[in-house]
């Protein structure tokens, strides 16, 4: 069998290896769609938007994929979770979603976010980084598991972290270098 696995225990300390322990918890699946979501948070930042990525997984099948574009696509609304979601929900043709959907996105949800995923019903969310100023699944609060809603979703986080962190620190050091450029330059 082809294996992709041996890349993962490099003991290089490169943002894109993944800890033994870590693979310990997760399975080799979470781990592939989790670097999809990564590759789409790059196409993201390639095109200026802040990178998140996200894919929706049913079957072992991507049914909705999609990053961050609220500038590109003049939408507030048009986060990775929710690209990801209508891009599913429209396949689909259904606005719920069928059990056992997993979402595998780069950074931990907002409120709004949290809030589409329990309205479509997903079962289950992976997010690899978190975000202490507005993520609603631990950092901030966990509207996760709340029991005023009619429906919980199961949560793993901490799945290439690393790697995610990596990409916005990045992304927004550019951003910090070109505004500064620009403002020598006038
Ligand atoms: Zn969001």
């Amino acid at each position: 069998m082809k294996t992709t696995l041996a890349p993962y225990f490099s003991a290089a300390s490169d943002s894109t290896s993944i800890p033994f322990a870590q693979l310990m918890f997760w399975s080799l699946s979470d781990v592939q769609w989790m670097q999809k979501a990564l590759r789409l948070a790059s196409q993201g930042a390639d095109v200026g938007e802040v990178p998140v990525g996200a894919v929706l997984v049913h079957d072992q099948q991507i049914i909705g994929q999609g990053f961050n574009q609220p500038i590109g696509g003049h939408d507030a609304t048009a986060h990775a979770e929710i690209v990801a979601l209508r891009e599913a929900c429209q396949r689909l043709q259904n606005y719920r979603l069928p059990l056992q959907t997993t979402l595998y996105v780069t950074l931990e949800p907002c409120t709004m976010c949290i809030g589409a995923l329990i309205h479509a019903r997903v079962d289950r969310l992976v997010y690899a980084a978190s975000e202490p100023r507005a993520g609603m699944v631990g950092s901030q609060m966990d509207l996760s598991m709340q029991p005023f809603y009619n429906h919980n979703i199961q949560v793993h986080r901490g799945l290439c972290s690393e790697h995610s962190s990596q990409l916005l620190k990045t992304f927004f050091r550019e951003r910090r270098r070109l505004a500064k450029q620009n403002k020598n330059s006038v």
